[in-house]
């Protein structure tokens, strides 16, 4: 046979499979395993949203939409974005796509010529680099200050020729760092100066404590460079809906239709449904799953701070970035082997020595996971 693609052979598996298909061995094996490992929310969607997507498929709801999205959400979007995240917005600059991160493959490709280098500041999310990699584009890794968790000047340093876009997500996944006005305006800078576009990924904009969330595009001309992602799934405990979008310029957007037009089609369109009730609907479920994250992130920081760790600042998502001493990944698997506790380690974020626990579990759980750590340190 000849071989397949050497663009995907490139492609790098997470290392968080590992440790997570280890955790699922051992749980079929009848192991209580308590997972800190998953990125979502252990809510229920909210029931009035449910119930508008179940309306929908009852009307017969159940056929193509436009492609780009139905008119109801794209409009309901764009009010959102004008009125919450402050910067200019019209319908004809969003997407829908099946989740935030099928957008974010769509931005790459609509941006990204081979050998486009695109900045990402690690620690960061898993699935950047492949679909920079998949769009032909190359990442150069940008180390955020391991002690402020905040950009600096020498962001500067890597930006050449050859740089298109840089990456920008705050609440960040995995560290819970929400980045300041400083860092923001320091990328915005760069973006003016050296004519960069940039990707902001703000899906953990609710999940924010104590800290403002800045938007990428609300900076001066920002804008006109930023495509902004975000979605369904952390806000309103979505994950398996696949519903998500972008905004940006008119132009960008259109280049990302294209490859919305000849892959997924559109998002489903009682999914929409779900979405439009969502953002349209009381958003008191949104606080409240805040407001619950808030508790057991207290919780989880104070227990870890007490065992001795020191943890990232944990001002928003819902993650405790874990400094630990060795190998991560051997005290993940330590974790893992002696105290039934999922976590994943720092590495899959370029993150070697730290480990991430998501605290989206139950306070039950969470107060016997601690417990399950202390023990096996
Ligand atoms: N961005 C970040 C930073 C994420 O953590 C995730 C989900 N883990 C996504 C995007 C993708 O979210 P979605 O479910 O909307 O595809």
């Amino acid at each position: 046979m000849r071989p397949l693609s050497e663009k995907i052979a490139g492609v790098t598996e997470s290392a968080t499979i590992a440790i997570s298909n280890k955790a699922k061995k051992m749980q079929r094996e009848g192991i209580d395993v308590i997972s800190m490992s998953i990125g979502e929310p252990d809510f229920a969607t909210p029931q009035h949203i449910t119930d508008a997507c179940i309306d929908a498929l009852r009307r017969g709801e159940t056929h193509y939409a436009p492609s780009n999205g139905i008119p109801e959400l794209l409009s309901a979007i764009s009010d959102k974005v004008v009125r919450e995240n402050k910067f200019p917005c019209t319908p004809q600059q969003v997407i829908v796509g099946c989740g935030a991160k099928n957008s974010i493959f769509e931005a790459c490709e609509a941006v990204l010529n081979p050998g486009d280098e695109t900045i990402i500041l690690t620690p960061a999310w898993v699935s950047y680099e492949p679909c920079v990699q998949i769009a032909g584009g190359k990442i150069v890794k940008h180390a955020i200050n391991s002690k402020t968790f905040q950009l600096d000047d020498s962001l500067l340093e890597r930006v050449n020729a050859k740089t298109k876009m840089i990456v920008v997500n705050t609440p960040s996944n995995p560290t819970g760092a929400v980045f300041d006005k400083k860092s923001m305006k320091l990328v915005a800078d760069l973006c003016t100066d050296y004519d960069l576009y940039a990707m902001s990924d703000e899906i953990y904009e609710k999940m924010i404590y104590g800290k403002e969330h800045i938007s990428l595009a609300a900076i001066g001309d920002m804008a006109q460079r930023t495509i902004t992602i975000n979605g369904f799934s952390k806000a309103y405990a979505m994950t398996g809906w696949r519903l998500g979008y972008a905004v940006g310029p008119r132009e960008i957007i259109g280049e990302m239709s294209k490859v919305q037009q000849h892959s997924i089609s559109q998002a489903t369109t009682f999914a929409m449904w779900g979405g439009v009730a969502a953002l349209k609907g009381d958003q008191s479920c949104v606080e409240e799953m805040r407001k619950e994250f808030d508790r057991r992130r207290k919780y989880v920081i104070s227990e870890l701070n007490l065992m001795g760790y020191e943890t990232a600042p944990a001002d928003g998502a819902f993650y405790a970035f874990v400094k630990v001493a060795g190998d991560d990944m051997e005290v993940a698997s330590r974790w893992l082997e002696k105290g039934h506790v999922a976590a994943t380690p720092g590495s899959a974020f370029y993150a070697p020595g730290w480990v991430r626990l998501s605290y989206a579990t139950s306070m039950e759980k969470l107060r016997e996971a601690m417990g399950r750590i202390k023990r096996v340190g």
